[in-house]
């Protein structure tokens, strides 16, 4: 098959992405802008990392648009991208396993005033917090998919309270299969969410960026939290209206915000996200993408593509994710 590799990266980056591929892909070939042309009409499928818009127009042979990243938010917010074709996302559980890291990172810290500490550090202030249980912290997680599933399971282990909140009331038989029925409670609709926001002191969100869930957490989120609780944003920065956000921090309506995802990035450098106290900023990096695991689990759906067989991690373009 010949495959298009298509992303917004430098040389370096897609050499390496293009040195790894080809490895996962004998017998096929590999081609990005930049080399002698090849007839668009026997390009099978486009291997993708947030490509250029309208960069995946005028590939009338195109079965496969696989990518490389999890979120596909921004891919599919490119209205030139066909319509007809299939478009498979990156599910890795190294990146799972990452995220539940980086958030039982984030709630342990939370939980044990370590960013408060950090602070004190800094004022050479001594004062100790009240030391809570685990199982005495609420944490709620929005989103029940790959990644959210991960981290309420590892925050679970940990002992927290945790429960839920997903879009679709009953689990896959599929899903249930695989892993069981979560032995946390698992919320959905809209008053559900309130009701479980109200006794959220954590909130760590996992949700899809989509047209349902864009600006999700806002001042009606904030207020509906117990006052001084704190937000973990792991997913996307869109999800949060920033004014919002500062405002429910300054009124202490929100205690604390840890944050990975941001609606610009990199943040702008006067943003006020860096100089607030009670934010926590990180360079979108609580789930790496690992290039190595990535390129196989990207082969392995392209060599289901040349055999004819299912596809695995599709996206439902009418859901948004
Ligand atoms: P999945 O598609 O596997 O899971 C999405 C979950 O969100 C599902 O449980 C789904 O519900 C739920 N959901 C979707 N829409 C709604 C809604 N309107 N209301 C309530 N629940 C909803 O995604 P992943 O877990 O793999 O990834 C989640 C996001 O994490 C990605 O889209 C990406 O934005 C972000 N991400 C961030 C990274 C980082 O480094 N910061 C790295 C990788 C991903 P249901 O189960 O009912 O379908």
């Amino acid at each position: 098959m010949n495959l298009v590799l298509l992303g917004s990266w430098d040389d370096d980056e897609r050499d390496a992405w293009a040195a790894a591929l080809q490895a996962e892909l004998p017998g096929h070939r590999l081609w990005w802008p930049g080399q002698a042309p090849l007839d668009p009409a026997t390009v099978a499928a486009a291997i993708v990392a947030n490509p250029p818009p309208g960069s995946l127009q005028g590939w009338p042979g195109l079965r496969l648009i696989q990518s490389l990243w999890a979120g596909v938010d921004r891919l599919l917010g490119d209205a030139t991208v066909p319509a007809d074709v299939p478009v498979a996302r990156m599910v890795d559980p190294a990146m799972n396993r990452a995220m539940a890291e980086t958030a039982l990172w984030a709630v342990l810290s939370l939980h044990r005033h370590t960013f408060r500490y950090a602070r004190q550090q800094h004022l050479h202030r001594w004062h100790v917090w009240p030391q809570r249980r685990a199982d005495e912290v609420a944490v709620l997680v929005l989103g029940q998919g790959q990644m959210g599933h991960a981290v309420a399971q590892r925050l679970h282990e940990q002992g927290y309270r945790v429960s839920a909140w997903r879009r679709t009331p009953s689990v896959p038989a599929a899903t249930r299969a695989a892993v069981g029925p979560a032995p946390w409670p698992v919320h959905s609709g809209p008053v559900a969410l309130r009701v479980a926001l109200a006794r959220a002191e954590l909130l760590v969100n996992l949700l899809p960026l989509t047209p349902e869930t864009r600006g999700l957490l806002d001042a009606r989120c904030f207020c509906a939290m117990p006052r001084g609780a704190a937000v973990v944003n792991l997913a996307r920065g869109a999800h949060v209206v920033d004014a919002d956000l500062l405002a429910a921090l300054d009124s202490g309506a929100i205690g604390h915000a840890v944050l990975d995802v941001f609606s610009t990035e990199p943040l702008p450098p006067e943003h006020r996200y860096w100089s607030h106290p009670q934010v926590t900023v990180l360079p979108h990096a609580a789930a790496q993408t690992d290039l190595r695991s990535a390129a196989r689990l990207a082969a392995r759906n392209l060599h289901a593509l040349a055999a004819g067989q299912p596809l695995q991690h599709l996206v439902d373009r009418q859901r948004g994710y």
